[in-house]
């Protein structure tokens, strides 16, 4: 069994660091041209990194610096991939900010920030993908399916998550636009999944693994006791774009080593 992505483009939106970056290494690894998205000018050397980590192990790509909360830039950035490759296939929704506060002390502007780089990205990134879908058609040279996005939202689009209403708002929200979108565009061959990490090591989560006590309380809530790696999620994305999940479409993939079984209840709560 053949996981392939070859002949195919995707969009991996904050790819110059974290998931983004294992999962543009992934889908490179699986034949598809990738855009390594970032939106910072202190970004544009790792972008510059992955790309050539990428182009070393034999697949291709560009970056692309954008802010996915800008309608105008998002817009240019497919404009500007569709003139380059022809198409896009495929497209990651990974961008994703903390802007972390107690409920009472947080500021409009930590909320607005983020629900502009987490849902209002999102939205704008899977309009332009959706868009460039339909205008494509099917081309079964290069997939069965007509488009495939995948959002990456978080275990918190079940899990409440004190201290962080603004994050935990836009990874609920994610869930009810994927399935809406998965509705909306089945009968077109546009599929639509979500990927929920737990604790995946990058630097959004630094202060949950940095110590050596920070990391034992947070085994505490991993029942597979690791914290998870940027390609445990690669290689789930390259699986989820792949035609071997053809008929996965509106649902939400949880990969957290069990956290969602909430371990605070294993010894009966
Ligand atoms: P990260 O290491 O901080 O990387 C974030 C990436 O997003 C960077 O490439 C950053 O590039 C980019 N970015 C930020 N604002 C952007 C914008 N306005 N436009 C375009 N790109 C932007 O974070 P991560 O941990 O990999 O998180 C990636 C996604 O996974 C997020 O959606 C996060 O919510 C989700 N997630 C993470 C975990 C975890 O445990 N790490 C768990 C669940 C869900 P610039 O600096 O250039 O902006």
């Amino acid at each position: 069994m053949e996981v392939s992505l070859r002949n195919q483009v995707a969009i991996i939106t904050g790819a110059s660091s974290g998931i983004g970056t294992g999962i543009a290494k992934s889908i490179a690894s699986a034949g598809a041209k990738v855009i390594i998205n970032h939106s910072s000018e202190k970004s544009k050397d790792e972008a510059q990194k992955v790309l050539e980590e990428i182009k070393k192990n034999g697949g291709d790509g560009m970056v692309y610096q954008c802010d996915v909360s800008k309608e105008t830039e998002v817009v240019k950035m497919f404009a500007d991939v569709v003139s380059e490759y022809g198409t896009v296939d495929i497209l990651i929704n990974n961008a994703g900010i903390q802007k972390d506060a107690k409920f009472i002390d947080m500021t409009v502007e930590e909320w607005d920030t983020l629900m502009g780089v987490n849902l209002r990205g999102q939205f704008l990134c899977s309009r332009e993908a959706i868009k460039e879908f339909l205008r494509r058609g099917i081309d079964t040279t290069r997939s069965v399916a007509c488009g495939k996005i995948i959002h990456i939202s978080s275990v918190h689009e079940i899990i409440p998550w004190a201290g962080h209403a603004n994050y935990a708002a836009s990874k609920g929200a994610i869930k009810m636009l994927m399935q809406t979108l998965a509705q909306e565009y089945g009968a077109d061959k546009i599929r639509v999944n979500s990927i929920c990490p737990g604790a995946i090591q990058t630097p959004i989560n630094k202060e949950a693994w940095e110590t050596p006590e920070a990391m034992n309380d947070l085994m505490k809530l991993i029942p597979y006791n690791r914290i998870g790696q940027p390609e445990d999620v690669g290689n789930l994305a390259v699986f989820l774009a792949s035609d071997l999940t053809d008929y996965i479409s509106g649902t939400s993939i949880f990969i957290d080593g069990g956290m969602t079984s909430l371990e605070s209840f294993s010894n009966g709560g």
